[in-house]
């Protein structure tokens, strides 16, 4: 007891800033006003205009000076949402406990919010030091204090072009270090969140964590498994998704954090190829990330988890089960095992298991049933994911170019390839998918059409 209100006493005393916030003008920060949302602008304006303050804040301010495109942009404010909402056009309060506005500017949302203090007192906490409740409007101070990473407390203004830092995060920005603010391990008990959150900015940056705030990390991480399934998953999600999802999955290994999170990470390194797998697949999405393309949860899932659901199938066809239905049976085995940490949703899992499903159809199929896959919904993720396979040498690499080729082609060149194959392979799978092909070091395992 004791210990924590010295503790709390502590992390205040570090959140507080020694001395007032440094103001940084554009030389300092380097911030290009071109390069920020002219909706987020426009919020800062009209509320600056009603006389309230309002700035750019978090990950968007974190992203401009270190020179990346930011995600999305964020406005905090000392206007309340009842306050904010009136001024606009189209904006709406969401939130039950925090409320806060989402403006809405087309396909752009700025997510505008109150100044917020940390809600203070042991009555808000689960017994780790969990908080289960904040909500408190507060001072910009208060607000800053309240924020994870010195880099991520950091306030734009776009109208003069100043940077407001409380926490000298400017600093750790350039110099690539993500602090805790405050003291780590309160933080983290307070929001277990955060220690995936370290990781993933700092993978992000290319950058480190500070010694201070990395050592409390694999102590504490047992405390990811009071975090609810579904704010795992986003967190996960982003972490996927950051540009640089292999080297946080490393971070996570490194200090343990995954044993809450992806249980199933170990087993798929153990996995023959595993790590390979995931690698190729990870490297297809952080290249599409960071080229600005889109990518797909269900895709990323099915890859990460795939050497599990193949080698259960392998074993189930082994055992006499008809292969498609042990493909069924081994993805279903898979996924409910994983997700009784980490709630992957529904639509996901549904995809998942269509992209699973058709890697079995890719090996013996008919001219009518090519039809039939090339209009489902599913078959352009699917056909990547075969692509993927033939690149960890999997599949043969021709068979998932026809597939690839198909899924380009319009309709008459389609109705033209299915005849070229049928007339070629009378029953067999296209272009040589038939033929066993090894692996560099032994053989694969790999879908087995015969025992369909
Ligand atoms: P991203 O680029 O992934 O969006 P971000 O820093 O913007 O990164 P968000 O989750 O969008 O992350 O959060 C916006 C801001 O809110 C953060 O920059 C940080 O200041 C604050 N924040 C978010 N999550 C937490 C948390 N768990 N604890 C404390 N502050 C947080
Ligand atoms: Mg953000």
């Amino acid at each position: 007891m004791l210990k924590e209100t010295i503790k709390n006493f502590v992390g205040r005393l570090f959140s507080s800033p020694a001395r007032g916030p440094e103001r940084l003008p554009r030389e300092k920060h380097g911030i290009d006003r071109r390069n920020v949302s002219r909706h987020a602008i426009k919020v800062c304006e009209v509320l600056r205009h009603e006389g309230f303050d309002a700035y750019i804040v978090g990950g968007a301010v974190r992203d401009l000076i270190v020179g990346l495109e930011p995600k999305d942009f964020d406005v905090a404010t000392n206007a309340t949402p009842n306050q904010i909402r009136p001024l606009f056009r189209r904006a709406r309060i969401i939130g039950k406990r925090f409320q806060l506005v989402h403006v809405v500017f087309g396909q752009e949302i700025i997510e505008t919010s109150t100044f917020r203090a940390n809600a203070a007192g042991d009555e808000d906490t689960d017994e780790h030091g969990r908080i289960l409740r904040d909500n408190l409007f507060g001072s910009q101070e208060e607000d800053a204090a309240r924020r994870d990473f010195t880099l991520n407390a950091l306030y734009y203004d776009p109208i003069n072009e100043e940077v407001i830092d409380y926490h000298r995060g400017v600093s750790d920005l350039k110099k690539r270090v993500v602090r805790m603010i405050g003291d780590p391990e309160q933080r983290y008990r307070e929001d277990p969140v955060r220690m995936l959150r370290a990781l993933r900015f700092a993978a992000k940056l290319n950058g480190t964590i500070d010694p201070a705030t990395r050592e409390p990390i694999a102590r504490l991480a047992p405390l990811i498994e009071n975090v609810p399934a579904s704010r795992l998953f986003d967190e996960i999600l982003k972490l996927l998704t950051c540009g640089h999802a292999m080297d946080c999955l490393r971070h996570l290994q490194a200090v343990g954090l995954h044993q809450g999170l992806l249980p199933l990470i170990d087993l798929i390194f153990e996995e023959d190829g595993g790590e390979q797998f995931v690698e190729l697949a990870l490297a297809r999405t952080d290249a599409r990330v960071r080229s600005g393309k889109t990518i797909s949860p269900s895709f990323l899932f099915a890859a990460l988890l795939w050497k599990l659901v193949n080698k259960r199938w392998q074993e189930l066809c082994a055992s006499g089960e008809h292969s498609a239905q042990a493909l069924m049976m081994a993805a279903d085995s898979v996924v409910e095992e994983q997700t009784r940490k980490l709630a992957i949703q529904r639509r996901f899992q549904a995809d998942m298991r269509e992209i699973w499903f058709m890697q079995a159809r890719f090996e013996r199929a008919n001219a009518k049933a090519i039809w039939r896959m090339a209009e489902q919904p599913r078959f352009r993720a699917a056909v990547d994911f075969l692509q993927l396979r033939a690149e960890a040498r999997e599949v043969d690499s021709v068979q998932a170019q026809w597939w690839m080729d198909l899924a380009n082609a319009d309709d008459a060149t389609r109705g033209e390839m299915i005849e070229a194959y049928q007339a070629q392979n009378r029953g067999r799978a296209p272009a040589g998918a038939g033929k066993r092909r090894r692996g560099p070091r032994r053989r694969q395992a790999r879908p087995a059409p015969s025992q369909a």
